[in-house]
């Protein structure tokens, strides 16, 4: 079968920006599975993964239009110090505001801290490599909770 919408695919990939960094990768860890057509992966993921077969093997580009989204600079914010309640806070720490959304550390000045609450891969452009392992269809709890029971998902 094809991966069409409501189909369970497992597959193996690694993410590099466009300078060869490897930001991500199934190797060596259990195949990403999930329930294609209805947003568990980003959108450039599920346009390019549409209609493959088993066994297929490509290289996707995704925009951050249709990846992590393009970069807002009204969420980058400067923060006193004194809101971290002292503890020592250094540049890639990730926090969560009371609002829920989590915001990363990008500067430690004497008095302010600089949070970024965009995604950090929010303006940058994605290559994956992908390899499809498995393709089977979603049952319907799988479809009504919007997840993969099983191996590679929830298991309750
Ligand atoms: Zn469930």
């Amino acid at each position: 079968m094809q991966i069409t919408k409501h189909a369970v695919a497992s597959i193996h990939y690694t993410l590099t920006d466009n300078d060869g960094n490897i930001l991500d990768s199934s190797a060596g860890r259990q195949p990403l599975t999930y329930i294609q057509g209805i947003g568990n992966l980003i959108p450039g993921m599920e346009e390019g993964l549409e209609g493959r077969l088993k066994g297929d093997k490509f290289n996707l580009k995704v925009s951050p239009e249709k990846g992590y989204g393009i970069k807002n600079n009204q969420l980058v914010q400067k923060v006193p110090v004194a809101a971290f309640g002292g503890q020592e806070v250094k540049v890639g720490m990730q926090f969560q505001t009371n609002q829920g959304s989590v915001v990363t550390v990008t500067h430690v000045g004497l008095g302010e801290i600089t949070v970024d609450g965009n995604h950090p891969l929010a303006g940058v452009e994605l290559n994956f490599a992908v390899e499809v392992m498995d393709i089977r269809l979603a049952t319907d709890d799988e479809i009504a909770h919007g997840h993969v029971h099983g191996p590679g998902g929830h298991h309750h």
